[in-house]
C-alpha cells in the first residue's frame, strides 16, 4: 500500500495546458475517482502518475519519493486502459504473464503462481487457455485486469476500463471492481467521464474541469454540498436546475424571487452575510428535490408550472415544466397521471436549496448545513425548518 501526492501538477502540450496546477492527496488503500467532461485532463493526469507523460511543472510523489524522473517500469504501478489491447495470438494466461516474462526478473514458478492467484481472484481459471477471440467483452476486460494484478503493484491506475462494455456488464464489473478493491486494498486511481460510475466506485471523487480541480469529496458530500455550480450540475442525473433569482429581504431572512415562484431561504439573515452585493444570483434545486403539491405537507409553499414533456423512467416520472419562461426538470412518482400541457402545482424541499454566484459560479449558500443529517421529505423533517411558505406579497401562482 502507498499514498500519492500531486503537488502543483501541470502538464502542457505546446500552448495547450491540459492540467493546470493540481494539488491532490490520494491516501493509502484509497479508491479515488477522477471525473470530468471530455478533454478536462483526466487521462493526462493519470498518464503523468504512470510516467507515460513528462510533467511540465510540479511534482508527483508515490510513497515518500518524488518520481518525476523515475521511469514507468520502476514506479510499481499497473495500468488498465479502456482499450484492453490483448495480444490476439496469445492465450489469456500468456497475455497476463507477458509483462513479467519480458523483464526476466521472475522465475517460471513465480509467474505461474501469480497468474493462478489473479485468475482465482477474478474467477477466470477456466478461461486461461483461451485466446481473446474466444472470450466475451467482459471476460477480455477481466484478463486485462488480471494482467495488471499479476504485477502485484503498489498502485492501480485505471483509465475508463469499462467504457467498451454494454450497460449491464458495466454494472456487474463495477461491483466486481469494488469487491476486488476491498480484498486487495491497493491504492487505486480510476478515470471516468461517467458521474454514476464515479459516485458508485469512489471512496472519494475528484471533479476536474478545464485542467483544474473543482472539488474532492465523498460522493454524498459532492451531491449534497457542491462547492460550485459546475460540480452541482455535473453530479446528479438529470442535472440540477439552475435559475436566476432576485434576493429580497424579509423580517425572517432572505427570499428568492423568480418570475414563476417565491421561496424562503431557511437560515439566512441578509444578502451581505452571504457575501452578495448584486442581488441577482443563481438558484439551484435538484429535480428530485421538487415535488407535486399533492404529495407535500399542506404547509408547503407551492407554485404552478406547465408540463411540456413527460419521460417515464420506470422508477420515476421525469417532467419538463415551463415556469416563468424557463424550463425545469422535476422527478415525481412514476404512476402520476400527468399529461403534456397540464398545469401542475409544485413545491421545493426547503432543506435542499442552493445559491451560486452568477459570475464565478462559487457556492454562496446551501439550505442544509454539512453537520446536519439530510432527511428531507422522506421523514417530514422539513416541517421543523424555518421554511414557512411563499411570501404573502408575492403569491402569484398558488
Ligand atoms: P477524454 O474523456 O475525452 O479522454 P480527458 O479528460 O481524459 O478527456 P485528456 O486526454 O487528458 O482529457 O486531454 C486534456 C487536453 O489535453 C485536451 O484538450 C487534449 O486535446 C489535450 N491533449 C491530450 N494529449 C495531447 C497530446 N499528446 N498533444 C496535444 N494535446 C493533447
Amino acid at each position: 500500500m502507498t499514498n500519492i501526492k500531486l503537488n502543483g501538477l501541470t502538464k502542457r502540450f505546446g500552448s495547450v495546458e491540459a492540467v493546470g496546477g493540481i494539488d491532490l492527496r490520494i491516501h493509502d488503500g484509497e479508491f479515488l475517482v477522477l471525473v470530468g467532461p471530455s478533454g478536462c485532463g483526466k487521462s493526462t493526469t493519470l498518464r503523468t502518475i504512470a510516467g507515460l507523460e513528462d510533467v511540465s511543472d510540479g511534482t508527483i510523489e508515490i510513497g515518500d519519493s518524488v518520481v518525476n524522473d523515475v521511469p514507468p517500469k520502476n514506479r510499481e504501478i499497473a495500468m488498465v486502459f479502456q482499450n484492453y489491447a490483448l495480444y490476439p495470438h496469445m492465450t489469456a494466461a500468456e497475455n497476463m504473464s507477458f509483462g513479467m516474462r519480458s523483464v526476466s526478473d521472475f522465475s517460471a514458478e513465480e509467474i505461474e503462481r501469480r497468474v493462478a492467484d489473479a485468475a482465482e481472484t477474478l474467477g477466470i481459471e477456466e478461461l486461461l487457455e483461451r485466446q481473446p477471440k474466444e472470450l466475451s467483452g467482459g471476460e477480455r476486460q477481466r484478463v486485462a485486469i488480471g494482467r495488471a494484478l499479476v504485477r502485484e503493484p503498489q498502485v492501480f491506475l485505471l483509465d475508463e476500463p469499462l467504457s467498451n462494455l454494454d450497460a449491464k456488464l458495466r454494472v456487474q464489473m463495477r461491483a466486481e471492481l469494488l469487491k476486488l478493491h476491498r480484498k486487495l486494498e491497493t491504492t487505486t486511481v480510476y478515470v471516468t467521464h461517467d458521474q454514476t460510475e464515479a459516485m458508485t466506485l469512489g471512496d472519494r471523487v475528484a471533479v476536474l474541469n478545464d485542467g483544474q480541480l473543482q472539488q474532492v469529496a465523498s460522493p454524498q458530500e459532492l451531491y449534497d454540498f457542491p462547492e460550485n455550480r459546475f460540480v452541482a450540475e455535473f453530479i446528479g442525473e438529470p442535472a440540477m436546475n439552475v435559475l436566476p433569482v432576485e434576493l429580497r429581504s424579509t423580517d425572517d431572512g432572505l427570499t428568492a424571487v423568480h418570475d414563476g415562484f417565491v421561496v424562503d431561504l431557511p437560515g439566512t439573515t441578509d444578502a451581505a452575510a452571504l457575501g452578495v452585493t448584486n442581488r441577482t444570483v443563481s438558484f439551484g434545486v435538484r429535480p428530485e428535490d421538487i415535488g407535486l403539491a399533492s404529495s407535500l405537507p399542506t404547509s408547503a409553499a407551492t407554485f404552478t408550472a406547465e408540463v411540456t414533456v413527460t419521460e417515464p423512467l420506470g422508477e420515476q416520472l421525469l417532467l419538463h415544466c415551463r415556469i416563468g419562461g424557463r424550463e425545469i426538470r422535476v422527478k415525481v412518482e412514476p404512476r402520476s397521471q400527468i399529461a403534456i400541457g397540464e398545469s401542475v402545482s409544485l413545491g421545493f424541499d426547503p432543506e435542499r436549496l442552493h445559491l451560486f454566484d452568477p459570475d464565478t459560479g462559487e457556492t454562496l449558500y446551501h439550505s442544509a448545513r454539512p453537520d446536519t443529517e439530510l432527511d428531507g421529505w422522506a421523514t417530514g423533517s422539513h416541517e421543523t425548518t424555518s421554511f414557512d411558505g411563499v411570501a404573502p406579497e408575492a403569491e402569484p401562482t398558488r
